[in-house]
């Protein structure tokens, strides 16, 4: 007791009133130790990581490693066994077989690894005064204006006509070219800064610009174009024609930072939502004999609505749920119907700068640990699946009882504008499911931001979870 004794009040308080407080606050040293060792993981991890099949390659690379094999529905499979199951090279699940009978449903994590880019047009290359740049189609959520004048990278994927495909990697490593989406000199912008802000850059600007040496000849037009599809057909092999069947993203070439002069913090690109897939595959990977099955899904094409047949709109996590009951001669839907989720997606930390949108009694700030968010949605809660109060109940005890640091967490005030997750996709399948993950400052952006303790807290939450007996 201090030598102040503390007055009624302050003693009903304490037990009335909710004691969130920042995690640093809280946490010892050692729990502090650990969360930054795990984030250097994590920047190491997403530095390889930043597409949806880079990371669907770490993952599987990964799991191999820790004893995970293919899943085939014709084996069969007993508690302790460590399988998973890729989608098109897009998207992957893990799982871990638990002791319970899998009729008692599945501790199911799903993060999404897809993250906005500017994806290639499929006639992308084009000459314009002797300058070689690059359509794009941005993909997912952008403020187009922040994809300037930032430095790029091409990663992606190209089949060629004989049906053989060649990977695209070109400015991460020391010493490769880059690229970039130009911007107009203030100088000469007055027009341009008239516009409003959804256009200051329109879509049909967001040229990459990739190249101006001609192919030496004095004769012939289109010149730099045709330089840069001899040096692209020498190093890969391909032709104009072949980008049409190609996937190829530019997005930002930054490495993964420390951020801050107490490098508390994460800048990278991406991190919505590999940051929630990074702690989510870590949780599972150290997961070991689980009384429940654990499922970690992967998922892809979160950014544009789950649509397509690597995002969760489409049947692939039901297929693999009802193979794998198959393999245990129980029934698919008992098993889907007895399953809960969390939604692993991250929510719009509390930014000091842009405080109007946010509702600080319920958004999520930085360093309060991992956020718990009810509800997604926009204008009513449209578009969200509400989780129900039992299984708010149920996520909260979990995580006091397991010293996982967690906060409340909306995206933004009421009408602010809003957003949605795959909970939905999962509630649709007749999961309880409850969005649970990191909170993030410029999301969206070339570069986000995170929080170190957040993020381990984000591990320990998705941990606790699968380890549930
Ligand atoms: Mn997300
Ligand atoms: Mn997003």
């Amino acid at each position: 007791m201090d030598s102040k004794e503390k007055t009624r009040s302050e003693l009903m308080k304490e037990k009335l009133f909710s004691q969130k407080k920042n995690a640093y606050l809280k946490l010892d040293d050692s729990e502090i130790n650990a969360s930054y060792a795990l984030c250097e993981e994590y920047k190491s991890f997403l530095d390889k990581a930043k597409t949806e099949r880079e990371f669907v390659k770490e993952a599987v690379k990964a799991a191999r490693e820790a004893g995970y094999t293919e899943f085939s529905a014709d084996k069969k499979y007993s508690a302790g066994d460590k399988i998973y199951c890729v989608n098109r090279g897009k998207a992957v699940m893990l799982a871990i077989i638990g002791t319970r009978p899998l009729t008692d449903g599945i501790r199911l994590a799903a993060a999404h690894i897809d993250s906005p880019r500017l994806d290639l047009k499929q006639h992308p290359l084009y000459e314009d005064k002797e300058i070689a740049l690059l359509k794009t189609h941005y993909y997912g959520g952008i403020k187009k204006y922040q994809w300037t004048t930032v430095p790029m990278a091409l990663h992606g994927t190209v089949v060629k006509a004989d049906g053989s495909s060649v990977d695209v990697n070109i400015g991460e490593d020391e010493g490769d070219p880059q690229f970039c989406v130009t911007d107009l000199l203030i100088h000469l912008a007055d027009e341009q800064m008239k516009r409003p802000a959804a256009k200051v850059v329109k879509g049909e600007e967001l040229n990459v610009l990739v190249g101006s040496r001609p192919f030496k000849d004095d004769k012939g037009s289109q010149l730099v174009k045709l330089y840069t599809l001899q040096l692209l057909n020498e190093k890969y092999g391909i032709t104009e024609d072949d980008l049409i069947s190609a996937e190829l993203e530019a997005i930002p070439a930054c490495k993964a930072v420390d951020i801050g002069f107490d490098r508390s913090m994460i800048g990278a690109y991406g991190q919505d939502d590999k940051v929630c897939a990074y702690t989510e595959l870590k949780a599972i990977l150290d997961t070991a004999s689980p009384a429940y099955t654990c499922l970690a899904v992967l998922t892809d094409k979160e950014e544009i609505g789950s649509m397509g047949n690597t995002g969760l709109e489409s049947e692939y996590m039901r297929y693999f749920i009802m193979r794998l009951a198959k393999s245990f001669g129980c029934d698919g839907i008992d098993v889907i119907s007895a399953t809960q989720a969390l939604s692993a997606d991250v929510n719009a930390a509390f930014d000091p700068s842009f405080p109007e949108p946010m509702d600080i009694n319920n958004g999520c700030q930085l360093n309060y640990g991992v956020a718990v968010t009810k509800y997604t949605g926009a204008r009513g809660k449209s578009g969200s699946s509400d989780a129900s109060a039992e299984f708010v109940g149920k996520v909260r005890r979990l995580f006091d009882e397991n010293g996982v640091e967690w906060q409340t967490g909306e995206l933004g005030k009421v009408d602010a504008g809003g957003g949605g997750t795959v909970a939905q996709y999962l509630a649709n399948l007749d999961i309880d499911v409850i969005d649970v993950g990191v909170p993030v400052l410029s999301m969206h952006s070339p570069f986000e931001v995170t929080s170190k303790i957040d993020t381990y807290m984000a591990y320990k939450a998705f941990k606790v979870f699968f380890a549930e007996k």
